[in-house]
């Protein structure tokens, strides 16, 4: 704690006096932390000493710690799903599980925030409400039930089908001259703040094999 009062003293010196940049004190390597790595040292240590202040042994307090999940965890990261912001989160996983979200202090973005939306994240994972498996409704049906992933995905293939072939611009016409377009208006996409660069181009592909120009994105509803 006494090394990082000293460090916090130079830095406010120096900076007081306009002697050094962040850049110059970064390349003498006296600042090479990250914002999380620095958070977790400055918790670490003053928890440390106020505990130890206490006259408590802190020893096994730290290997109780161990045993918590947050401990034996894999951390990654990744950006929340809800809207185009992109916010940065961190994510804990435990045999395989993920068991905790938040939001990521180095991301340029967030630095470590997170909106409401983005703070439940976990939720749209573990809800028990979550929707697992395609729900049909049939026509004059008042009850959803459900069906195969095989099943929804014929069925969608079949509306597509019927919609492309119902609704197919073979010519346009400008006055006598006729030009072949191939599209269909009928069929639009939608795509996310969640698809990945591979997921759009695919998307786009699809879209032109479909023949449909409409490609939106969801913040722009
Ligand atoms: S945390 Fe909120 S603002 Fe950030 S991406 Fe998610 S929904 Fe959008």
């Amino acid at each position: 704690m006494t090394r990082i009062k000293e460090i916090v003293a130079l830095q406010e010196r120096e900076y007081s006096s306009g002697s050094r940049t962040g850049v110059d004190r970064e390349a003498e390597g006296v600042m090479k932390v990250g914002r999380r790595s620095w958070l977790k040292l400055t918790a670490g240590v003053g928890g440390g000493l106020a505990i130890g202040k206490l006259g408590f042994d802190v020893e096994p307090a730290r290997a109780a710690a161990k045993g918590s999940k947050l401990t034996q965890t894999e951390q990654f990261t990744t950006a929340c799903n809800f809207c185009s912001c992109g916010c940065g989160m961190v994510g804990e996983v435990q045999e395989g599980e993920l068991v905790h979200l938040e939001g990521d202090p180095d991301h340029v973005i967030n630095g470590g925030a997170l909106c409401s939306k983005g703070a439940a994240m976990i939720e749209t994972h573990t809800s028990s409400q979550r929707v697992k498996a395609p729900l049909y409704r049939a026509p004059g049906s008042n009850r959803w039930e459900e069906i195969s992933w095989e099943e929804a995905l014929a069925k969608v293939a079949a509306k597509i089908k019927a919609t492309r072939d119902a609704n197919w611009l073979a010519v346009e016409k400008d006055g006598d001259v006729e030009y072949s377009v191939n599209r269909t208006d009928a069929i639009g996409f939608l795509g996310g703040a969640q698809n990945t660069n591979e997921e759009c181009y695919v998307i786009q592909k699809a879209a032109r094999l479909f023949g449909t120009a409409f490609v939106e994105h969801q913040a722009r509803l």
